[in-house]
């Protein structure tokens, strides 16, 4: 089967990303958006575009019925998901499939076994792949749990089995605590997740969270495409991820990328999907969970092995094998990803929004910027507040460090708080520079003083100026209808402009 028109059940970043490998295979594209998208760069890529609904995510982009019959309507033959929104929702895939559309990515039962981590865990268990230690059942008996928690040891982490996005997780430093805390992520993971069913696992600390990304065709054929280091978090959320690892030994690499493939049969896998393990201080590893999708920061395992990972998703969704071979694969140079928020890494990385007054992304030799907006834009609440991703690619790990801090230099936004100037931060640390950090690093390290203000002194005294001017002009023009929200911004940022 040959798709000849593919869409994207997605927004922003990704789905642009989506339709540039679509358009350089031949394949014509239909952008979905909300009411709140309307002016995003995504929907003017696409050959045709359709609003999908109010800005609500329910109500447009996890509108499963609604999408099937705009793809139906458009005489779509595949949807490609993204990542987030409806790209684990096994009940989604099965419906693409039973309206005759190729669903890019893997099969329902796949993604049911791994979207849920404790069938997961059950899943590999039996292919010997190193678990941490834990209940592998839903707990039912507090007491029998709490038994349970001593053998392993505190602290421990309660983790909910249907959670994701680093939510439903809870840390329990002792046995007092235990029952307390058992309750409320029970409840938490009902109202988050619509189930309460909560697992406990021994919380690992200062561990490294490395991922493998694997690849399968419908053929039986997978391949691992090596590792990406992601132990640089906020809220148990990545924010600097990198290819390869400045830690793993040649030989750790291959037992995670043979494990990680391992994973994959547990499932029948097919398309792109990583297997995340938490790795500790002697560099024993173990499987922490699968995601069924395309993850954010694939685009640094695209710059050391020069695949295309969509291409290569759409291609096995066509059914088509695989056209390499784990020998085939090399890791050429090293890549790092930064995820540019729109967040205040001032305040607890506290999401923000507003216009992007100045939006100016770097350029030059081995840099990539994956982003969803343009300067003007509104960054949407109803949304994640990722603006960007700024990819880096050079011979090494030292060259590539030293190619980040240029690009975050050159990088302009203004308007909108943003997590720039922390990235830099942890491009200059040293425990970053040693690769020997942990997913410890933003609560060790970092406090809101240790980052450099954002502005030179030449930039505030211009910046300052302009704001002056402007403020000066509505007073003799009248506003030119600024929204109270802007007015209250501009004047926020002229604090920032005149204090910062
Ligand atoms: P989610 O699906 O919500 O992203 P994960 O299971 O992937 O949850 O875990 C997210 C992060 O939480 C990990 O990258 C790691 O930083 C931390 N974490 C998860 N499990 C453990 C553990 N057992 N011990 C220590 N940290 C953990």
């Amino acid at each position: 089967m040959h798709i000849k028109k593919l869409l994207i059940a997605n927004r922003g970043e990704i789905a642009q990303r989506i339709i540039r490998s679509a358009r350089e295979m031949g394949i014509r594209t239909v952008a979905i958006y909300s009411e709140a998208d309307r002016k995003a760069p995504y929907v003017r890529l696409a050959d045709e575009a359709i609003c999908i609904g109010p800005p609500p995510s329910a109500q447009s982009y996890l509108h499963m019925d609604r999408i099937i019959q705009t793809a139906l309507d458009l005489h779509v033959d595949a949807i490609h998901p993204g990542y987030g929104f409806l790209s684990e929702n096994a009940t989604f895939a099965q419906k693409v499939a039973d309206a005759g559309i190729i669903f890019v990515g893997p099969s329902p039962h796949a993604i049911a076994t791994m979207g849920d981590k404790l069938k997961a865990k059950q899943a590999v268990s039996r292919y010997g792949i190193p678990l941490v230690p834990g209940t592998e059942e839903p707990i039912t008996d507090m007491l029998k749990a709490k038994q349970i928690a001593l053998e392993i040891g505190y602290p421990i982490l309660i983790k909910a089995s249907a959670g994701g996005g680093g939510k439903g997780m809870r840390i329990v430093e002792n046995a007092d605590d235990f029952e307390a805390q058992m309750k409320r992520a029970a409840s938490e993971a009902l109202s988050a997740f619509g189930d309460p069913s909560v697992f406990i696992e021994k919380y690992i600390t200062s561990p490294k969270h490395i991922e493998i990304q694997v690849l399968g065709d419908q053929h039986g054929h997978i391949v691992h495409l090596f590792e990406r280091e992601c132990s640089i978090q906020r809220r148990h959320q990545k924010v600097v991820e990198e290819a390869p690892s400045g830690t793993l030994t040649e030989d750790i690499r291959l037992k995670m990328g043979e494990a990680a493939v391992k994973v994959a049969k547990a499932c029948d896998y097919y398309g792109a999907g990583t297997v995340e393990f938490i790795v500790d201080k002697d560099l024993n590893f173990y499987f922490l969970e699968m995601n069924t999708r395309l993850q954010v920061e694939h685009p640094v395992t695209e710059l050391i092995t020069g695949k295309d990972l969509v291409r290569e998703q759409l291609l096995i969704a066509e059914g088509k094998p695989l056209s390499f071979t784990q020998a085939d694969l090399q890791i050429r140079g090293h890549a790092i990803e930064i995820r540019v928020y729109a967040e205040d890494p001032e305040n607890n990385f506290l999401p923000d929004t507003g216009t992007l007054i100045t939006y100016r992304p770097p350029m030059g030799p081995g840099i990539r910027v994956d982003d969803g907006f343009e300067e003007g834009m509104e960054i949407p609440v109803f949304y994640d507040p990722m603006i960007a991703k700024l990819i880096v690619h050079d011979e090494n790990r030292e060259k590539a460090i030293l190619r980040m801090i240029r690009a975050i230099n050159e990088y302009r936004i203004t308007g909108v708080k943003n997590t720039l100037a922390f990235c830099k931060f942890v491009m200059e640390h040293t425990e970053f520079r040693s690769a020997a950090f942990t997913t410890k690093f933003v609560e060790n390290h970092y406090l809101p003083e240790s980052l450099e203000p954002s502005f030179s002194s030449v930039e505030k005294k211009a910046l300052a100026a302009f704001v002056g001017c402007w403020m000066d002009d509505q007073k003799i023009n009248g506003p030119s209808h600024p929204s109270t929200a802007d007015q209250k911004k501009r004047s926020q940022w002229k604090n920032r402009i005149t204090h910062g």
